[in-house]
């Protein structure tokens, strides 16, 4: 790592030190977001925080502004906090997530959530989320020989009952009809 999350600096992230703004910066590695010290978003999991000195370094590594601190100084428009939530949920759609949990690491209001994503994408975010799960599940299916309840787990659904009712209503077949049908 370029610049070490020394113990200074997480005193600062932990505290919301406004007298360390400017002095750097951090970005989470499962949401690809960055703020500054003084950001009142959730405190972090210490081995996903990567330190930045510039916004810059930042945004070259694929890194976007916080909703709520601004790093840049500028607003951050709907269509690119939409963007923000559509990495993380691409990074972290076989993890357990609620409207909550996404709302949280996303730092903004779970309405906010909601409202904005349909706006934007003409989606709900749950919509989206269950897509990108139901794609996961059909490239294990394609792929591996995993049951039907590992492939559930694995993509991120709590039951296979529940996947296979989801997957049912998606595509018109069952998960096991979906793999018969690529296999001959
Ligand atoms: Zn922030």
């Amino acid at each position: 790592m370029k610049y070490p999350l020394t113990k200074n600096r997480w005193t600062a992230i932990i505290n919301n030190d406004a007298t360390k703004d400017g002095t750097f910066y951090y970005g989470v590695k499962t949401t690809k977001i960055f703020c500054k010290p003084s950001c009142h978003s959730k405190v972090p999991n210490k081995n996903n925080v990567l330190i930045f000195k510039t916004i810059d370094e930042a945004l070259n590594l694929g890194f976007r502004p916080c909703k709520r601190c601004q790093p840049t100084g500028k607003n951050l428009p709907n269509s690119l906090w939409i963007k923000q939530i559509q990495t993380y949920l691409a990074l972290n759609y076989q993890q357990p997530l609620t409207l909550i949990k996404i709302a949280e690491d996303c730092h903004g209001s779970v309405s906010n959530l909601q409202r904005t994503f349909k706006k934007v994408t003409g989606q709900s975010p749950t919509e989206y989320l269950t897509t990108l799960r139901l794609q996961h599940s059909q490239k294990l299916l394609q792929e591996t020989n995993y049951s039907i309840k590992t492939i559930a787990i694995r993509s991120g659904f709590n039951s296979d009952t529940y996947y296979n009712t989801l997957f049912k209503k998606h595509f018109n077949q069952t998960p096991q009809d979906y793999r018969i049908g690529i296999q001959s």
